[in-house]
């Protein structure tokens, strides 16, 4: 249970400057320059961290190379990685709200979505990916009688791990908790403007007990340290989550140096599709309006699109608005708080330049499509809808990540598939409806890695999360993420 007078206590605290953590010490970049970071509640600066050089990126790339050689990790027993992990998931448990005020001062999600979708999904995932160590077999192929065939599963190496700023936490684990638990090193490179939670997280590692130079971390720069990580010749995976334009240049990266494998988790263009048979309107209502507007619609599975049946358009709209109205906006360390930040200037320059674009484009502006709290001196955006009656329009095809709603409508479950699969995402896809069949039919042909059906959003670690076409290529999460960051031998023994 979250209170509002613990987060007040800690979060004014002084946060003295961070510098990167490789071979289990903290330090500065080689030349000594520093990225200042500013706090998106108020435009304070909060601290600096150290701005990364190409060397402080491949020393890190070396003691991990280093430390996976010499089998510190990679030939640990099963038994004592599981335990050091459990214990690691332990300490974020103990330290959930003191990183999860760290993380909003830094990004500016509310309070409420990151404790628990920042630091106890941290917490959750680390145990799972714990307990699948010891719990994970390779196989004996089915082969005649005189040969042998076993199937060894093997760590690779360097996992390099790229994060966003939206869910540093949630993101970070989903990538370094698989990759530690096959055995491999790791180096993170945070973003640059949300390093601040992901390092402390990485220090509780330590403290568990992961043995230096096994996790690494490395702030600064994506087109400094991002770039050379990604270049690197002694990375063997690079797992990423970010924009399509950093993927792309990432496969040239690596298509560059050694053909390392490279897993992209990038953006979507949700749609989210009520049918005129939707039992509970008032649920569905609420779900569209969370599924765009929690964390000001900076979530990679946003339903940023919303599709309606011509027959309850105009009243499903207004509710949607009215409901949306209700939603308590302001200081994200508030824990009423449902509709915080706008992480950074750089992105709400971006949000109204696509309000901008759609205005130009003739579509009309139903709610919103403003600044908003402009006297804190942060960085937030009025709740914002949208409504577009053409399916080229840059408000439907372009990725805002921002709380930009785009409304429309269709006439039946033919048009309905066609306006959902019509941009080059395919990331998360919703729909309303009472009528099974229907769903089942929905589910086959809309294209996109996870369709939520009369909900929105939420799910666990149980399942994966991953996108089709232009919104990537890799999943994250379930017992499937391990297959990313673990090599298959194949021994064929005559008998
Ligand atoms: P971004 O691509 O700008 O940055 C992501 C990371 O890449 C950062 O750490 C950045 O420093 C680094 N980077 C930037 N340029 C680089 C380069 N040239 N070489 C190497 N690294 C580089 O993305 P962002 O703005 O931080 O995140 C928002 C995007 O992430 C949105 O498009 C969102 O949809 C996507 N996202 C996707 C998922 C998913 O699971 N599919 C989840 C969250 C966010």
């Amino acid at each position: 249970m979250l209170e509002q007078a613990a987060i007040d206590n800690i979060k004014t605290k002084i946060i003295e400057p961070v510098n990167h953590l490789i071979n289990g010490q903290s330090m500065p970049a080689s030349d000594g320059a520093r990225i200042t970071v500013t706090s998106p509640i108020n435009g304070e600066q909060l601290t600096t961290i150290a701005a990364g050089t190409t060397d402080d990126m491949n020393t890190a790339i070396e003691v991990a190379r280093q430390t996976f050689e010499n089998g510190d990790w990679s030939k640990m027993s099963p038994n004592s990685r599981k335990n050091i992990m459990l214990k690691w998931a332990d300490l974020i448990y103990q330290h959930a709200l003191e990183l999860a005020v760290l993380g909003v001062r830094d990004n500016g999600t509310e309070i409420s979505m990151a404790f628990k979708a920042e630091s106890m999904s941290a917490v959750e995932t680390i145990k799972y990916y714990a307990e699948a160590i010891n719990k994970t077999y390779g196989e004996i192929a089915p082969t005649n009688n005189d040969t042998l065939g076993l199937v060894h599963r093997e760590p690779i190496g360097v996992v390099g791990a790229i994060i966003p700023w939206n869910f540093p936490l949630m993101i970070g684990a989903w990538k370094i908790a698989p990759a530690l638990a096959c055995g491999n090193s790791v180096v993170v490179k945070p973003s640059e403007s949300a390093s601040l939670a992901l390092l402390k997280l990485c220090q509780l590692g330590l403290e568990a007990g992961l043995p230096n130079g096994v996790l690494n971390v490395v702030t600064g720069r994506g087109t400094v340290v991002g770039e050379a990580m990604a270049l690197s010749h002694y990375v063997d995976v690079l797992t990423f989550t970010g924009s399509g334009n950093t993927g792309r240049r990432l496969l040239e990266y690596s298509a560059r140096s050694n053909l390392k494998r490279v897993y992209l988790e990038l953006g979507g263009k949700s749609p989210h599709i009520i049918f005129n048979d939707v039992k509970d309107i008032d649920k569905a209502v609420a779900a569209v309006a969370n599924g765009i507007f929690r964390n000001s619609g900076q979530v990679c599975v946003a339903g940023s699109r919303l599709l309606v049946e011509a027959d309850i358009y105009d009243e499903f709209i207004q509710r949607v608005i009215n409901f949306t109205k209700t939603m308590k906006r302001g200081d994200p360390l508030s824990v009423d708080t449902q509709i915080g930040c706008v992480h950074s200037e750089e992105q709400m320059r971006y949000n109204l330049n696509c309000v901008e674009q759609a205005q130009e484009e003739g579509c009309e502006i139903l709610m919103g499509g403003k600044r908003d709290n402009i006297e804190t001196g942060g960085t937030y955006m009025e709740p914002t809808i949208i409504s577009s009656a053409n399916l080229n329009d840059s408000i439907i095809q372009r990725e805002v990540f921002g709380p930009v709603l785009a409304v429309s409508k269709f006439i039946d479950e033919k048009e309905a598939i066609s306006l959902a699969n019509c941009t080059e995402f395919g990331l998360a896809a919703g729909l309303w409806t009472s009528d099974l069949s229907k769903a089942h039919r929905m589910i086959r042909a809309i294209h996109s890695g996870v369709v939520h059906v009369n909900t929105y959003g939420g799910s666990d670690i149980t399942v994966p999360l991953g996108g089709i076409k232009q919104s990537g290529n890799g999943h994250d999460k379930s017992l499937h993420a391990l297959d990313k960051y673990c090599d298959l031998k194949t021994a064929w023994v005559a008998l």
